[in-house]
């Protein structure tokens, strides 16, 4: 038995004014066939996955390439279609194959491709022949479009959000690949949209619950999967949007039932998903109050600024905010400004400076801000630690304004996801009163555990916190809460 595996990933927010060119691929994750370092990766788990299982499970691996660059805008079409190929030839090579498996995100968009994953999903199918088994990894932050639900056998979503289950998704995806092509399941998919634009955060209730009911459903009355696709609120084609995804083994119409009985509890769920968003001088208020006498950080997120959706993540918003208040005792990060970071490399750790942070990029940037700050460390190819694994932030600074505001500078844009972001660039996260962190839910898992509350902001990021205020054109009509009149209703 031969199976290929791939991955290509980026989540695209088509209302980010900077294009995501192959530079960015090329500085983040292009690793070719035998360069997939050896921990797994949130973008490529069901890739690594299935390189490890390869000799347990008795079957050739053949690798292909693995591609990822950090959330941004439009995908250039010459960079889509480079990698497309690229990934595709690798296949064409491997053949005779039974399966493939792919870890996509499963949100990109390039100039002239608005279903990038179905694009490529659809050149897999002609490649790799009729016969042959396509399993398919997601984020749950994907546009579950019907084209690419037709073309693959087998889609299994992340759970999580924070998507701590990444390895545990991509063992299920091979359980049932492999199952698939020793004939012993007949996979049938059922989608329900649900005809919302929203976010869905796991670690609290209500969505909790939801998740660990239909983790209670797999495995029972020929249930083999079932994934939610959040969609991404930023990301503008067609079929945006939240859908339900059941995969029964040879159960059509009760995968049917099933989607449609799921999706109605997500339906019922608009409006809650979310915990509440306060304005940022709000934030920090609240965030002091409770700060007051407590041993642990209180964590505000800037959830309007954060990478992780596409946003530049140098918003000096809150870095001002907490100067003008001389606030001692508080830290925000990771604030991208590769300009910076080399002035500060320049000057050396120890060295005290003025610097111009943040502020650059786009319009939702905000102004820079002038500050007098001391170095406190420098580090080449700095990393944090999300769910066991390192997640790059490239090289990166710690600074201490002189009004006691600890800030951490990034070469490339990455969002809060350990709390070591800080202690590795000479930041103590537990000896500060209030964390600021660029995410909007990914640093819960690992930040919620060392604070004493954990608050969400909203603000002029670029990042829209109401997706109304997002100037959509492709996206499907009606839908929530763009419309009040969307209609729920099955896909497939
Ligand atoms: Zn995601």
């Amino acid at each position: 038995m031969r199976i290929f595996a791939a991955a290509l990933n980026h989540e695209t927010n088509t209302f980010s004014p900077m294009v995501t060119g192959w530079r960015g691929f090329e500085q983040q994750i292009a690793w070719r066939p035998g360069e997939h370092p050896p921990q797994a990766n949130l973008n490529t788990a069901a890739f690594w996955v299935a390189r490890r299982r390869a000799a347990v499970d008795g079957y050739t691996f053949v690798p292909g390439s693995c591609f990822w660059a950090a959330p941004g805008g439009t995908v250039t079409r010459a960079a889509f279609e480079r990698m497309r190929d690229e990934i595709l030839a690798q296949l064409q090579a491997a053949l005779p194959v039974q399966g493939v498996v792919l870890a996509l995100h499963g949100a990109m968009v390039a100039d002239g491709y608005d279903d990038c994953e179905g694009n490529l999903l659809a050149h897999v199918r002609r490649i790799a022949g009729p016969a042959a088994v396509i399993g398919v990894g997601l984020d749950p932050h994907c546009h579950l479009t019907r084209a690419r639900c037709e073309v693959a056998d087998l889609l299994v979503l992340f759970k999580e959000y924070p998507h701590t289950d990444f390895v545990e998704r991509g063992e299920e995806l091979l359980d049932l690949v492999l199952a698939q092509i020793r004939g012993a399941i007949r996979p049938l998919k059922s989608v329900w949209d649900c005809r919302m634009i929203a976010s869905f955060p796991t670690s609290h209730a209500p969505v909790r619950d939801l998740v660990d009911r239909i983790k209670a459903l797999e495995g029972h009355d020929g249930v083999l999967s079932i994934s939610i696709a959040h969609g991404f609120p930023s990301g503008d084609v067609a079929d945006s949007g939240t859908r339900v995804l059941v995969i029964t083994d040879d159960a059509k119409p009760r995968g049917d039932a099933l989607a449609r009985q799921i999706g109605e509890q997500v339906v019922a769920l608009r409006g809650h998903t979310e915990p509440a968003l306060l304005e940022p001088a709000d934030a920090l208020d609240e965030a002091l109050r409770i700060a007051e006498g407590a041993s642990r950080p209180v964590i505000i997120a800037d959830t309007s600024d954060n990478p992780g959706g596409g946003a530049p993540a140098d918003n000096t918003d809150f870095v001002r905010l907490l100067m003008q208040r001389g606030v001692h005792g508080a830290a925000v990060g990771p604030l991208f400004d590769p300009v910076a970071v080399q002035l500060a490399f320049d000057a050396g750790a120890g060295a005290h400076l003025r610097l111009r942070l943040g502020g650059k990029l786009c319009w939702a940037s905000g102004q820079p801000v002038d500050a007098e700050v001391q170095v406190l460390a420098c580090v080449r190819q700095a990393q944090q630690t999300f769910a066991g694994t390192p997640v790059p932030l490239g090289d990166a600074v710690g600074l201490r304004t002189a009004e006691g505001v600890g800030v951490v500078l990034s070469s490339s844009a990455h969002q809060a996801m350990g709390p070591d972001l800080f202690a590795n660039l000479g930041i103590d996260p537990t000896r500060e009163r209030v964390l600021v962190v660029k995410s909007k839910q990914h640093f819960q898992a690992a930040f919620e555990p060392i604070s004493q509350a954990v608050l969400y902001a909203t603000g002029n990021g670029l990042l829209a916190t109401d997706c109304r205020r997002y100037p959509w054109r492709k996206v499907r009509r009606p839908i929530w809460p763009l419309d009040e009149a969307a209609v729920p209703g099955p896909v497939m």
